[in-house]
């Protein structure tokens, strides 16, 4: 997303920008977020001294990857924004790109372990199936203790 700061050349003006955008999907590590539908962001620009600051907010729509059941899930998105160009680092006032500010914020506001719900059952350990939507018929008791551990483990921190 680009912008154009060139009208903005007193001290102390003043922008707002309300747009709808398309990003490409994102990659997080290991975690995919799918961007299919149009964010919107509301932003004030104030020309400042030595830079321009942003401040506003960004919300929309993402789809995540559950890490338990892998089904994927619609991910309100949320953030503020807050965020100072220096003036001495922005090469062309009419075309100034936003595409990463955008993207780092939503990074972070992306959970380290997306899951779908709560209480999301994941996946049988044995016959692959979603245990959100099926009962299978494998006797989970019989998964070799160690194992049984290593989902202890992993699922410790839920909820
Ligand atoms: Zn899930
Ligand atoms: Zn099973």
């Amino acid at each position: 997303m680009k912008i154009n700061l060139g009208c903005l050349t007193d001290l102390g003006s003043h922008k707002s920008i309300k747009k709808q955008i398309e990003l490409p999907d994102l990659i997080n590590g290991y975690q995919e977020i799918e961007t299919p539908f149009p964010l919107q962001i509301n932003l004030d620009i104030y020309n400042t001294k030595d830079s321009f600051m942003l401040t506003g907010e960004l919300t929309g729509r993402l789809l995540l990857t559950c890490s338990r059941c892998l089904d994927k899930f619609s991910f309100e998105l949320k953030v503020s924004i807050n965020e100072e160009l220096l003036k001495s680092e922005i090469p062309d006032l009419e075309n100034i790109d936003l595409t990463n500010i955008i993207v780092e914020h939503i990074l972070l506001e992306i959970p380290m372990k997306t899951v779908c719900r709560g209480n999301c059952q994941g996946l049988c350990p044995l016959c692959g199936r979603n245990l959100n939507n099926v009962q299978c018929d494998c006797s989970r008791e019989k998964i070799d203790p160690r194992l049984l551990k290593l989902k202890d483990f992993f699922s410790r921190d839920d909820d």
